[in-house]
């Protein structure tokens, strides 16, 4: 691959270039870079490179000119190495937001040239005649394009063969798969007190795997929750884990279940309200409050079920003939991770045959479940309440309770 970056400053893109990683890359010919001055290329007697921009205003607008004629000067040794015309990317603070998907994309052209503006930027003529696309390194204003040229052949380069050690040096790195990357260690196993997690320090690969998938997916979650939108939607979960020996779900029949189920309906309605709910609503949420709104629930039409490991209760879920509605899923706090709240959906969900796409609800707030809710195929259809600290004594943040129905 060629990059070239145009620019009234290609000393600084040029040693940034010729440094650590790339630097070693650049002198085994892994790749090609070329830093052009614009201030080369301009045709007037001062080597002038900008003026006063039309219509008034401060700053000053670099000239077309001379970067028009630097880019041609670019294509024609394109042309002569035998490469195809460059991809031309202007760096404006205007741009498309970039991002690992961008950068996957122009990795794959031939030639890429990243032209810099400075002082206002450049006449939008020559952006124009010239450019492919136009690219911002995000929402902040730089004083010139270099460091956003610099990002993008960075972020560009490090993909091209060999540039790195391992391909699986960026294949495990954030956002190559949508989600940001697990935690790193390295020596010493205890740093000023605080321990290395044990799990890396076992030697079992799938283990450690397992443990970086779900940390990464937290991260994610807790960190960038548009980005975690993104990534359970493109990654449904097709294949749900296994019942395990000593798992299984029983009927809430007898009295001893109906406290049970109250139990857990009272920890799980506290778990997924304790930041949204005033202190007041949340004093309610006894044990015997919620004993009686399941029974109501039951004349209602609703049946509840509990799953045990190994004789233990530790998750419920309801289900409602009448309606086509599932609800009340929980999974306690302890039994978290294995896999236990995908499950009893799934079961909750073929317990309504008669109801093919069922429905249940969730709060906005509660990203962890709305995204286990998305990855099994559950869609946002509609918004069943609206939780409002001025209108609800109950609310202490304003939120909203979605409708689901499973798409599958
Ligand atoms: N007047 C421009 C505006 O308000 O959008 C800002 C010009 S800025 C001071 C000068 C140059 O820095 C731009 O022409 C562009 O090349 C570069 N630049 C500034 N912020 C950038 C960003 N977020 N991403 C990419 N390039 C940026």
């Amino acid at each position: 691959m060629r990059i070239d970056i145009v620019t009234l400053f290609p000393e600084l893109c040029d040693s940034f270039l010729s440094a650590s990683i790339l630097g070693r890359a650049r002198a085994k010919n892994l790749f090609e870079a070329h830093c052009h001055q614009i201030r080369d290329y301009t045709t007037n007697k001062q080597k002038q490179t900008d003026d006063y921009p039309y219509g008034g205003g401060c700053g000053m607008v670099l000239y077309a000119q001379p970067i028009a004629d630097c880019l041609r000067a670019v294509q024609r040794q394109c042309a002569e190495q035998g490469r195809e015309k460059p991809h031309v990317v202007f760096l404006t603070a205007a741009g498309q937001p970039y991002n690992e998907e961008t950068a996957k994309r122009l990795a794959r052209y031939d030639a890429v040239t990243l032209v810099c503006g400075h002082y206002e930027g450049i006449d939008q003529r020559v952006i124009d005649a010239f450019g492919d696309e136009e690219i911002s390194i995000g929402d902040y204003v730089l004083t010139g394009g270099e460091l956003a040229s610099l990002v993008v052949a960075d972020s560009v380069l490090r993909l091209q063969p060999g540039v790195l050690a391992e391909e699986k040096g960026y294949q495990d790195e954030s956002y190559w798969d949508g989600l940001l990357e697990y935690p790193q260690y390295t020596r010493p196993e205890v740093w000023e007190g605080r321990a290395v997690p044990p799990v890396l320090l076992t030697g079992d690969h799938q283990k450690i795997d397992a443990w970086r998938g779900a940390q990464s997916r937290t991260r994610t979650r807790l960190r960038r929750p548009d980005l975690y939108e993104q990534w359970c939607d493109t990654h449904p979960l097709t294949e749900l884990p296994k019942w395990k020996r000593g798992e299984n779900m029983r009927l809430v029949k007898t009295d001893d279940q109906w406290d049970q189920a109250a139990r857990l309906f009272a920890e799980g309605r506290y778990a997924v309200c304790e930041k949204v709910s005033t202190a007041l609503y949340l004093d309610t949420l006894t044990p015997e409050n919620c004993r009686k709104e399941l029974l109501q629930d039951r004349e209602n039409g609703w049946a509840f079920y509990l799953h045990y490991t190994k004789n233990v209760v530790d998750g419920m879920v309801g289900v409602c003939h009448k309606t086509g509605r599932i609800s009340h899923l929980f999974v306690t706090a302890e039994s978290r991770g294995r896999g236990i709240g995908s499950k009893m959906l799934d079961f909750a969900r073929k317990k309504l045959p008669e109801h093919p796409n069922p429905t249940l609800t969730v709060l906005d707030t509660n990203i962890r479940a709305l995204a286990l809710y998305r990855r099994m195929g559950w869609r946002p259809e509609g918004v069943e309440a609206v939780y409002d600290p001025q209108k609800q004594p109950g609310a202490a943040v304003f939120c909203r309770e979605l409708i689901l129905r499973y798409q599958g």
